[in-house]
């Protein structure tokens, strides 16, 4: 599927055309234009010769169905993966990749494990969020994707103007229509895009994985901290902060021993001890490296944070036994 140019398939046809297309592709979810019966015949067979509509994908259920992860292979081969989570109450977030791979190589994550392939095009972004709405669709038409976040495979600031793009058609009332209060971007401390982030009319959320509470660990899990440095990157997040008064979001893996002592939380809540910042602990998922921290270690960790009065949430992993969890996320 090649979203990409619709525009010039549909440049001698009338306006409205494009409008209805976009309502068959975005809100009918049609997998095939034959579907589209409101568009003239010859119009359907050009479309399906030029942008034709199948993804090709796989689907994996955990055992309490709770999380769906797709498998899609895109036109070069390459495959990438995504994540449908369906939580109580009827809301259903998606978790998107930005890159086959990941540069940034970061010592707790099997993305980062497999090394970088290349960058997602627009059309490929969007893709994932049809695959997974057409698939919830199906299985209860009454259901809608209610959030996507950015945290499958990649770091989503290496590849900003194609996940900046993609987020506008999310976000586009034409096109998916999602709130950008629903539309979270998590990144490793890239700190060009925090930036420029902050320079756009989007009220999305930002998430900083933190996972350490000094440069030298930091450095260490994750390489990228060399070039950016948590001085640097937490000056860049007060400033975005400035300029768009939105919470921040700081994810915190808890690896047994490694980053989860009484003095590493106390160092945490002295960085985190500010207004808009909201740190997420998140249990690490077993990647083979590190072994993830205990209940009462996590317990403590958390009790020691509040107290200092650091904002405080815990993230509970989903889909761990087919290795849909966060992190876990690799293909070659
Ligand atoms: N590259 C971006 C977004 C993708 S990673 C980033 O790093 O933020 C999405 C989230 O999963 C990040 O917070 C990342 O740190 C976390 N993660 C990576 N490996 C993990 C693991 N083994 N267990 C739990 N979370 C992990
Ligand atoms: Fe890349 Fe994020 Fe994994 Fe680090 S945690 S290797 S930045 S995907």
């Amino acid at each position: 599927m090649d979203l990409n140019n619709l525009k010039i398939i549909l440049k001698d046809e009338p306006s409205y055309r494009y409008r209805q297309v976009e309502k068959a592709i975005y809100k009918d979810l049609i997998n095939d234009w034959a579907e589209a019966t409101n568009l003239p015949k010859n119009l359907r067979q050009k479309l399906n010769h030029e942008c034709p509509l199948a993804i090709n994908g796989e689907i994996f259920k955990s055992k309490d169905n709770k999380t769906i992860k797709a498998v899609i292979s895109l036109a070069d081969g390459k495959k990438i993966e995504s994540v449908l989570m369906r939580h109580r109450g009827g809301r259903n977030s998606i978790c998107v990749s930005s890159q086959v791979g990941c540069l940034l190589g970061c010592q707790f994550c099997a993305t980062g494990a497999m090394g970088y392939k290349r960058n997602l095009n627009k059309s490929e972004i969007i893709e994932q969020f049809l695959f997974l709405a057409r698939y919830l669709n199906k299985i209860n038409p009454l259901e809608k994707i209610s959030n996507v976040i950015f945290m499958g495979m990649g770091e989503p600031f290496l590849n900003y103007e194609n996940v900046l793009g993609a987020i506008y058609d999310i976000n586009d009332q034409n096109k998916i229509g999602l709130g950008a209060r629903h539309i979270s971007i998590s990144t490793a401390g890239i700190i060009d895009g925090i930036k420029k982030l902050a320079k756009e009319k989007l009220q999305i959320n930002l998430a900083i994985s933190l996972h350490a509470p000094d440069d030298k660990l930091r450095s260490e899990l994750m390489p990228i901290n060399k070039r950016y440095p948590l001085p640097k990157l937490l000056a860049a997040v007060d400033n975005y902060i400035i300029k768009t008064s939105r919470r921040v979001m700081f994810e915190y893996l808890l690896i047994d021993n490694i980053n989860d002592t009484f003095t590493q939380s106390k160092k945490l809540a002295v960085l985190m001890k500010k207004p808009l910042y909201l740190v997420n602990l998140i249990s690490y998922n077993p990647t083979g490296k590190f072994e993830p921290s205990s209940r009462e270690a996590i317990k403590k960790f958390r009790n020691i944070l509040e107290k200092e009065g650091v904002a405080v949430t815990q993230r509970n992993s989903l889909g761990q036994d087919i290795n849909a969890a966060c992190g876990q996320l690799a293909q070659i």
